[in-house]
């Protein structure tokens, strides 16, 4: 008998554990199975198989329990490696989620093990087989047709021969075979050779290659010559033999990276991000796996991709929101990177205009071994023009466009250059009060007001993306008066810009444009062709473009995040107006950037305006010291998310009684509700972060815990709105 101890999928955490089964015949650990849990057919992830010499009732009275087979086995070969165990294994103590929900994190939709899932798609091969058989003439030449060229798609000799395809098979005179789809990797016009460094790359380069040290923080302007010089490090460790992880934030915002690591690379590339579907994905997974991709640009799961020999992890826009996941496991891809290093002794490039706070006190305290590039390839910085929009207003100045910004559009757009707004809000008006109460339209689903987007003529949540018509009567105060508009989003700014610039091509890109498919791409190219004078967008825009002809840009309510109550909106208003000011005067036409804000003197504004990440550094930490936040201290949140309010609340306040130790306990917050869920959140706050860990470890394993699956939790939260 084989002894099976498999993961399954389910809700109690006090069940984090391998369940036993029995087999008759050899299995494979990391492989998934079929088995009967709670009378369900579920699937199983295989923990371990151990033979043993004891019948099946032999096994079951030493074990004191009855135990049940296994139903059906569903892959033959192993689907993770001895290092995404681990690594799974850790995950799960260190984000406080479950074994089987990191093992689902990491695996490609295909093979999740996961109850319903779907097959990999396969394809019939066939070869010649050693069988003395008597064939016609014409299936002789089918025969030889094989022979020649083996082995061969079994579609393909249908294609040619399609009335002796078959009839070869069942006369034996053909061997089939069934095997897995595998990618192909697009082939690559020319290969690019890379340039020549600039005394400061190559320091940077040396610096990093003769070291010991395994992370580095590279930190440089957008413009610097980061990419480059990741390259080129690449450049060298391919040579050696070994595979390549590069990270970026988000593909579809990022082709230039790609374009220039597919022409460096050619061949070896493989590419993964959210935008592949689930076969795509699988087969790029198995490349990685045999070894057949050695380069791999991808954003965030890329991270769990099985490479056996990997040389080198680069982490492009380390700061980027996008690496952090916020759904159960809420993992940092940060650190799944650092573990990989470790574990194949490879270096990790972090790499930012404007690292995270946590990185660059890591740095500055030599966790992380910083590395700088301090001057842009041009030499130039974007000059910089703070409006303060309050007193543009009471000048009856537009609240949408300054004087000031106009101005210099219109100069731009003379010289046939081309220039970039920025506003973070997408819809037509943020906000449609009825004219009789004032009060908002509120999403039925959450707590938030719609926004109204013209080109449909509907009212839009932008959290749970209901749409509805604007009510005729008033669900507040039943009044008929219609509604007044207030704030603005891009399909407004859109019109508003076809009226002043009426000469002026405009290309808009937010979530409501690039839905279809290929839709980031195709506004980005069009603007790439300067087939456009403007583009408008939300802040996908922001980032990593590089237009040489782009020597304006234009950011609109830069400060609004400010008035989050998240502890890192600071960091996030510096980041975005850091990096939107990166997009101006790229080449050797000097740039210009305008921040139009509401308050012009606040520290992320100046910094940003100056470029200064040095000083702004400053300020925030002094900010962070004084309210006690990361990376002071550590945090943990609970979020009890049910579709009763009383149970949430419940839950939440069980956690806080039980709760209690050498950290802060905070809460109970009542968080606004999203989708028809209430959520209640409490957080811990410490110095001891494996304290709090077991803590909240132990809490959640007691029998008294109310509703323990409704518990979101999250270690070291990026966004605490
Ligand atoms: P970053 O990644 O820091 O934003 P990039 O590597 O993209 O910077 O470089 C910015 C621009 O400068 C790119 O257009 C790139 O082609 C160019 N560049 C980078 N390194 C060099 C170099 N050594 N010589 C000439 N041009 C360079
Ligand atoms: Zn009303
Ligand atoms: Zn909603």
């Amino acid at each position: 008998m084989i002894l099976v101890q498999c993961w399954i999928e389910h809700p109690v955490r006090s069940l984090d554990q391998t369940f036993t089964y029995l087999y008759d015949r050899p299995l494979t650990a990391g492989t998934r199975v079929q088995v009967f849990f709670n009378r369900r057919l579920s699937v199983g992830f295989v923990e371990s198989a151990q033979e043993t010499n004891e019948t099946k009732e032999q096994i079951e009275e030493r074990l004191g329990m009855k135990l049940q087979t296994v139903q059906s086995v569903l892959d033959e070969q192993s689907l993770i490696t001895d290092e995404l165990h681990d690594l799974a294994m850790w995950m799960s103590k260190t984000t406080l989620s479950t074994v089987i929900s990191c093992f689902q994190a990491m695996l490609p939709a295909k093979v999740k093990p996961h109850t319903g899932t779907q097959k990999a798609v396969t394809e019939k091969w066939v070869s010649v087989s050693e069988a003395a058989v008597e064939l016609t003439p014409k299936q002789l030449e089918a025969y030889a047709f094989v022979r020649d060229n083996q082995p061969m798609l079994y579609s393909r000799l249908r294609s040619e021969y399609p009335n002796q395809a078959s009839i070869l098979i069942r006369k034996g005179a053909l061997a089939e075979q069934v095997k897995e789809r595998t990618a192909t990797i697009a082939e690559t016009a020319e290969l690019v050779k890379p340039l020549p460094l600039t005394e400061d790359q190559q320091t940077v380069k040396d610096e990093i290659e003769s070291s010991s040290d395994s992370v580095f923080l590279l930190r440089g302007v957008t413009g610097a010559g980061k990419t480059e010089v990741y390259l080129q490090i690449a450049k060298n460790i391919l040579d050696r033999g070994k595979q390549v992880l590069i990270l970026v934030p988000e593909i579809s915002l990022t082709p230039q990276m790609i374009e220039r690591v597919s022409s460096r690379f050619g061949n070896d590339l493989a590419i993964y991000h959210s935008a592949l579907n689930a076969q795509e994905k699988y087969e790029q997974y198995r490349m990685v796996m045999t070894g057949k991709a050695r380069v791999v640009v991808g954003t965030r799961s890329a991270v769990f991709l099985p490479f056996t020999d990997l040389g080198l992890i680069v982490m492009d826009e380390e700061q980027d929101s996008s690496y952090k996941q916020e759904n159960q496991p809420a993992y940092h891809c940060r650190d799944i990177a650092i573990w990989r290093g470790q574990y194949h002794h490879c270096k990790v490039i972090l790499g930012s205009a404007t690292p995270s706070l946590d990185s660059y006190a890591r740095a500055l305290k030599t966790v992380y071994h910083l590395v700088s590039l301090s001057k842009r390839i041009n030499l130039t910085l974007p000059d910089t023009v703070i409006v303060p929009m309050k007193q543009c207003m009471k000048q009856g100045q537009s609240y949408i466009l300054s004087d000031t910004l106009i101005q210099k559009m219109e100069e731009r757009l003379k010289k046939k250059e081309q220039c970039i707004l920025l506003l973070n809000r997408r819809g037509y008006h943020a906000v449609m009060r009825c004219r009789s109460c004032q009060t908002p339209v509120i999403c039925p689903h959450c707590d938030l007001a719609m926004s109204y987007h013209r080109d449909e003529r509907i009212m839009k949540c932008h959290a749970c993306g209901y749409q509805m018509k604007l009510p005729a009567v008033c669900p507040s105060c039943g009044s008929r008066e219609g509604y007044s508009a207030f704030g603005y989003g891009t399909q407004k700014l859109e019109q508003i810009l076809q009226e002043k610039f009426p000469e002026a091509r405009l290309l808009r890109m937010d979530a409501d444009t690039t839905s279809v498919k290929n839709g980031h791409a195709s506004i980005l190219d069009a603007f790439s062709r300067h087939e456009a004078d403007i583009l408008l967008g939300t802040q996908m825009i922001a980032k990593g473009l590089d237009y040489p002809n782009v020597t304006l840009v234009g950011i609109l309510n830069g400060d609004e995040g400010l008035n989050r109550t998240d502890f890192r909106s600071c960091e996030t208003t510096f980041d975005l107006l850091m990096q939107a000011a990166g997009r101006s005067g790229r080449s050797n036409v000097s740039g210009e950037v305008v921040f139009q804000v509401f308050d012009p003197d606040h520290y992320a504004v100046q910094c940003a305006a100056a470029q200064d990440y040095e000083l702004f550094f400053k300020y925030e930490m002094q900010f962070r010291h004084a309210g006690q936040y990361p990376p002071y201290t550590y945090l943990i949140s609970l979020t009890a998310v049910n579709a009763v309010q009383s149970r949430a609340e419940k839950t939440a306040l069980w956690l806080k009684q039980n709760l209690n130790g050498s950290y802060k306990t905070i809460g109970v917050i009542s968080l606004l509700k999203i989708q028809d869920r209430y959520r209640y959140r409490i957080i811990l706050k410490g110095r001891d972060l494996e304290q709090m860990r077991n803590d909240v470890r132990q809490a959640l394993e007691q029998k008294e815990c109310p509703d323990v699956s409704s518990i979101r939790i999250d270690v070291n939260p990026t966004e605490m709105d």
